[in-house]
């Protein structure tokens, strides 16, 4: 009898054993399931950068093997999001398509000049100085461009001329505002010379053609019909009449710097600044002031645009 509480003491053992195995069992269950639950959170946690991932490595390789006619549908079909708009050009709104071979000759000749100037340059014909001229398109607007390349016609004689002191005449709209910016600078300027007709031009450009040849007369005047002068609205501005020191010295005075600061808002610009003498094709006159009204003159100051070409090569026939 002895063996009956030895056998029943072996199964205790190997019952115990067997709880122990389950206990064992059921520890590594749980083990698994808290790793699962951890790792399935931290999918949760890096799922959008999975998923961001996975569509931008997608997007490449169904439109490479995507017909081109076929790229569209197939987008739209897997949901992608709409591509980016088309970044527009900044001169798409002044492109002639008119003037497309000009415009690549002048880049092709200017490298360094941003493709925005190139189209707003040759728009004002800038790119050809006295070739292929071309009658302005608005001599009796304020806006009017004159240059090089634009001319007004023999003819054109403003009906709106005043005197704005000793028989100096500007247009009307010009001359107040002339006279208004002369009282608030509350310094001595004189207007020495304004409106100028064609005959009058005509006759200063042969004169000095005849004695210095033609190189110096265009480098000193307008050719008859090329002159600001002749609009009404260009005004020569100095101390006095006669500046024994020249009319270059009106830049060292503070007439000139009072006017570098405060003549657009009376819609005057120096129409011939410094460093811009290829574009303007003249030399740099601190004398010369140009009325294009206070809205068009505030633009240019705005935007920092140095010339009329650039300005009226960008917005003078598209309106402001
Ligand atoms: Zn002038």
């Amino acid at each position: 009898m002895s063996s009956q509480p030895q056998e029943r003491r072996n199964r205790l053992e190997a019952r115990q054993a067997h709880i122990a195995k389950q206990k064992a069992r059921i520890t590594w269950v749980v083990i698994g399931f808290v790793v699962l639950l951890g790792a399935g959170l931290l999918f949760l946690l890096l799922s959008p950068h999975v998923n961001k991932t996975k569509q931008s490595a997608v997007i490449p390789e169904t439109t490479s093997t995507v017909d081109p006619l076929q790229q569209d549908t197939s987008t739209t079909q897997t949901a992608q999001p709409d591509p980016a708009p088309k970044p527009e050009n900044k001169w798409d709104s002044y492109y002639k398509a008119a003037n497309e071979a000009r415009y690549q000759a002048y880049a092709s000749e200017n490298p360094e000049t941003p493709y925005e100037l190139v189209v707003a340059f040759v728009n004002a014909g800038v790119d050809q100085m006295y070739i292929n001229t071309e009658p302005t398109k608005n001599q009796s607007d304020i806006s009017v461009l004159a240059n090089k390349h634009y001319y007004l016609d023999e003819s054109y004689v403003p009906s709106d001329l005043v005197d704005v002191g000793g028989g100096a005449k500007l247009r009307k709209e010009a001359a107040a505002k002339y006279l208004e910016m002369k009282d608030a600078m509350g310094m001595k300027i004189v207007a020495d010379s304004t409106y100028r007709s064609y005959a009058e031009q005509k006759y200063a450009y042969n004169k000095c053609k005849n004695e210095f040849g033609l190189a110096v007369a265009d480098r000193e005047f307008a050719r008859p019909g090329f002159s600001e002068h002749q609009t009404g609205l260009a005004v020569d501005i100095l101390q006095a009449h006669f500046d024994p020191q020249g009319k270059a010295h009106f830049e060292n005075t503070k007439q000139y710097a009072w006017l570098t600061e405060h003549a657009y808002e009376y819609g005057f610009i120096q129409r011939y600044r410094d460093g811009f003498n290829d574009i303007t094709g003249y030399i740099t006159e601190p004398w010369h002031w140009r009325y294009i009204g206070v809205e068009a003159a505030t633009k240019m100051k705005t935007e920092g645009i140095a010339t009329y070409e650039e300005y009226y090569g960008k917005y003078g026939e598209t309106g402001l």
